[in-house]
């Protein structure tokens, strides 16, 4: 049996595209291997939505060039963003890359490995169709019972600190039917729940015209056997009455939505070109909540923004304690060349962007607390997961609104589904003890 290692960076989208070139590499005959030094092929995954990400994968490039000094027969590639966004430099810089496969071209995999197995040389594709979809591909998933289900790709926002748009394309949805078939097949070897991913999931079908999101989900929920159904990311110009309609109908849909506010500025927001207002948002939270009680909505947050001032510092963290957030993303901003933020003027400072983001954290931390807090002696369904990492005693798994909770293992087992009265509130995790079995 062949080895491969598999390296991942980044997002979900990059973890999923990544269980699709397992599958293709599964099927000419490689198994994974957790170790570089074992390996007959190497591929990373890479991400460039920042510079230190990028600066990782150069670090690991090195790592392997000694790897392959002792093992010649090693094959070596890149792939996803940083591989779309550099194309031949990649090669040019490091001669020790076999192949280089853009983000469009996962399914050219097998192809590329079986060229470079017959013959040696180096291939670069990093060419971009609009309309090829990786359909039909074998997928290895890394979970046993989420599984991840893209169900489009690209993005056509443009929000000015992001490169996404420029490795990844224009937005083009998968088909309905082809959507509900992965979900189908998940389902049938085994998984609850499934995630259904895109940098912006609610305009899912603007492209073929055939389903809108509101329309899959439904299609999603009515899969026999599915249990639970997440969805992410949403942007907050696109999520409609109809999709918080169907989250709302929907038995299975789980009453969480990553809904990305990046600032609390209208200024901010305009130069970041995120489209909609501090207003507009807040309306659309009104209804989400008046329709999803129970809702729980988690958010990312951008500090340190090209021009960004302590007024507009001030008047985020107001935002934030009136929407009040189960949870948050922060991320300082940084420079991603290539991006029209990146020449803005009135960068800020590193040592105001840590001191504010510290700030921000803190007043973040204290609401997630709090609404924690408010779950005391709540019974709350979970699915089980397994044993916690740091103690097998301790198991953990999930709420429909995506919170961790743990409790002292009894016989239940993963894939069980479980109500969990909640005795200890921290602000990352919910404690509790097990009160009852779910039939399903
Ligand atoms: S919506 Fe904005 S932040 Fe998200 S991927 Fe598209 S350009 Fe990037």
């Amino acid at each position: 049996m062949k080895k491969a290692f598999i390296g991942v960076y980044g997002c979900q989208m990059n973890v999923s595209d990544a269980e699709r070139m397992e599958g293709q590499l599964h099927s000419i005959g490689y198994v994974r291997t957790g170790s570089m030094e074992d390996a007959d092929l190497i591929l990373l995954n890479t991400c460039c939505v920042r510079e230190t990400a990028e600066d990782k994968v150069y670090g690991k490039i090195g790592e392997i060039k000694h790897i392959r000094e002792k093992n010649p027969g090693l094959i070596f590639g890149i792939a996803g963003c940083m591989a779309q966004k550099e194309g031949e430099n990649l090669i040019r810089r490091a001669p020790h890359i076999d192949f280089v496969l853009g983000t469009n071209k996962v399914q050219e995999l097998v192809n590329v490995v079986r060229e470079i197995e017959a013959e040696r040389g180096h291939v670069v594709d990093v060419s971009f169709s609009e309309t090829e979809l990786p359909e039909g591909l074998p997928v290895e998933r890394g979970g046993r019972l989420s599984a991840w289900v893209p169900i489009m790709y690209g993005c056509n926002n443009f929000c000015t600190y992001c490169i996404v748009p420029y490795v990844r394309g224009r937005e083009r949805s998968r088909l309905p039917e082809d959507v509900v078939k992965e979900v189908g097949e998940a389902v049938a070897k085994g998984y609850k729940e499934v995630t259904l991913l895109g940098q912006n999931v609610n305009s899912y079908g603007k492209d073929h015209g055939r389903a809108d999101f509101a329309d899959l989900l439904g299609m999603v929920d009515a899969v026999p056997g599915i249990e639970r159904v997440r969805f992410m990311t949403s942007h907050p110009k696109d999520l409609s009455d109809k999709v918080i309609a169907a989250i709302r109908d929907g038995e299975h849909i789980c009453e969480h939505i990553h809904l990305p506010v990046q600032y609390g500025t209208n200024r901010v927001l305009k130069a970041m070109n995120r489209v909609y207002t501090v207003e507009g948002y807040r309306d659309l939270v009104g209804r989400i909540r008046e329709a999803l009680p129970d809702v729980s909505l988690t958010t990312d947050l951008i500090v340190g923004f090209p021009g960004e001032t302590e007024e507009d510092f001030s008047a985020l963290l107001d935002f934030l304690r009136e929407i009040r957030y189960d949870s948050a993303y922060t991320f300082l901003y940084s420079k991603r060349s290539g991006t029209p933020a990146a020449t803005m003027e009135n960068q800020v400072a590193e040592d105001c962007k840590k001191r504010r983001l510290r700030e921000l954290m803190e007043v973040q931390n204290g609401i997630s607390r709090e609404i924690n807090e408010g779950l005391l002696g709540k019974s709350l369904e979970v699915m089980v997961e397994g044993a916690s990492k740091n103690d097998a005693g301790i198991w953990t798994g999930r709420t429909r609104t995506n919170k961790i909770v743990l409790w002292e293992h009894g016989d239940e087992q993963p894939g069980d589904f479980v109500q969990v009265r909640i005795t200890q509130p921290q602000t990352w995790v919910l404690k509790g003890e097990v009160c009852s079995r779910i039939p399903r």
